[in-house]
C-alpha cells in the first residue's frame, strides 16, 4: 500500500550560473542550522568550502540536505547545460518539485530553458525565486513578467503558470513573499517548498527500486551510486540485483548506505520511499541503472543518455 513520507521534500534548483544557487543553498543550511544544530552545521560548511577550494571546483555539493520543523529537504543541483539530455531527466526524476531560481536583474537565461522545460514536461510544479532584489538595478516586476512568458512558451500546465513566487536577498539571508513585506530569514521560502513540493508517495513493502542517477568517487570507498528510492525498503546486508543498461541482472550486497544530511554523507541501516542515499560496494554500476529487488529485478525506465537534446535548448 501507498504511504505518503511527509517528512521528506525532494526538490531540484534551476538556475543560471551565478544567479546565486550556491549563496542560497548555504544559506539555507546555515538557517537549519541556526533552526537545528547551530554549530555542527557551521563547521559542515567550512569543512567542505576547504576541501572544494583544495579542488577548485564549486562549493555547491550535488546534493544537500537541509531539516526544516523536522522536515528532510533534499536540494539536487541540476547540470547547468544541457549537454546531458537524459542525465537532466534522471536528476529531475529524484524530485517532486523545483525552485528556479533568477537574478533580479538579468533576468531568466536561455540556458535554463531546456531544463525547465523538462521540468514542466514531467508535471513538477515550480517555485519561482527572484534573487537578488537587493541590487540596486533590480528590475523585479519586469523579471516577473519575463518568467510567466517563459512559462507560457514552454507549455506549462494550468497549475504550474500559478508557481509561488519568493523574492528574495540570498546574499543577505533574506526571502519574502511580498516586495513590500520584511523578512529577516529563509522561513517563507522554507514554507513554500513545504507547502506547496508534494510528500514523497509509494508503497514501502513493494520490491525494492533505486534509480541510480548520480555517481560520486571517493578514495577509500571507490565508486559511491546516488540515486532515490522508488518503491520498497532497502536494508544493509542484503542481496539485491542491479538491472544493468544491457538488460543483464547482476547480483550485489548492500555493505554501506547513507543519507544525506547537511553537505555530508551519513550511514543508514535503512532507506524507503522518497529517501534519496548513495550506496558504495557496486564498483561497476551506472547512471541509469537499477537496484532492484533480487527476486522480482525490475529497472526504472530511464531516457536514453544518447539523446540528442541541444538542438531543442535554444
Ligand atoms: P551560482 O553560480 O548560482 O552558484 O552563484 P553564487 O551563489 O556563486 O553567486 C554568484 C555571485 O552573486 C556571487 O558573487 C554572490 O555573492 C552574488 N550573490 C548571490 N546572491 C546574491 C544576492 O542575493 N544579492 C547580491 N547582490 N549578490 C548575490
Amino acid at each position: 500500500m501507498n504511504t505518503k513520507r511527509n517528512d521528506i521534500r525532494n526538490i531540484a534548483i534551476i538556475a543560471h550560473v551565478d544567479h546565486g544557487k550556491t549563496t542560497l543553498v548555504d544559506g539555507m543550511l546555515k538557517q537549519s542550522g541556526i533552526f537545528r544544530q547551530n554549530q555542527k552545521v557551521e563547521e559542515r560548511i567550512m569543512d567542505s568550502n576547504e576541501i572544494e577550494r583544495e579542488r577548485g571546483i564549486t562549493i555547491l555539493a550535488k546534493n544537500t540536505a537541509v531539516t526544516y520543523n523536522g522536515i528532510k529537504i533534499n536540494i539536487i543541483d541540476t547540470p547547468g547545460h544541457a549537454d546531458f539530455g537524459g542525465e537532466v531527466e534522471r536528476v529531475l526524476k529524484m524530485v517532486d518539485g523545483v525552485l528556479l531560481l533568477v537574478d533580479a536583474f538579468e533576468g531568466p537565461m536561455p540556458q535554463t530553458r531546456f531544463v525547465l522545460k523538462k521540468a514542466l514536461a514531467l508535471d513538477l510544479p515550480a517555485i519561482v525565486v527572484i534573487n537578488k532584489i537587493d541590487r540596486p538595478d533590480a528590475r523585479v516586476n519586469q523579471v516577473l513578467d519575463e518568467i510567466l512568458e517563459l512559462f507560457i512558451d514552454l507549455g506549462a500546465n494550468d497549475s504550474q503558470i500559478e508557481f509561488p513566487v519568493i523574492y528574495a536577498s540570498a546574499r543577505d539571508g533574506y526571502a519574502k513573499l511580498d516586495l513590500n513585506d520584511t523578512s529577516n530569514d529563509l522561513k517563507p521560502l522554507f514554507e513554500a517548498i513545504i507547502n506547496y513540493v508534494p510528500a514523497p508517495v509509494g508503497d514501502p513493502d513493494a520490491p525494492v527500486q533505486v534509480l541510480i542517477t548520480t555517481l560520486d568517487y571517493d578514495e577509500y570507498v571507490g565508486r559511491i551510486a546516488i540515486g532515490r528510492v522508488f518503491r520498497g525498503t532497502i536494508i544493509v546486508g542484503q542481496e539485491y540485483a542491479v538491472c544493468k543498461k544491457d538488460g543483464s541482472i547482476e547480483k550485489v550486497k548492500i555493505s554501506n548506505l547513507f543519507e544525506f544530511n547537511g553537505l555530508k554523507r551519513e550511514p543508514a541501516e535503512s532507506a524507503t520511499v522518497g529517501d534519496i542515499i548513495a550506496v558504495t560496494g557496486i564498483e561497476d554500476i551506472e547512471i541509469g541503472e537499477t537496484i532492484a529487488d533480487a527476486e522480482k529485478p525490475e529497472p526504472v525506465p530511464y531516457v536514453n543518455i544518447d539523446e540528442p537534446t541541444l538542438s531543442m535548448i535554444f
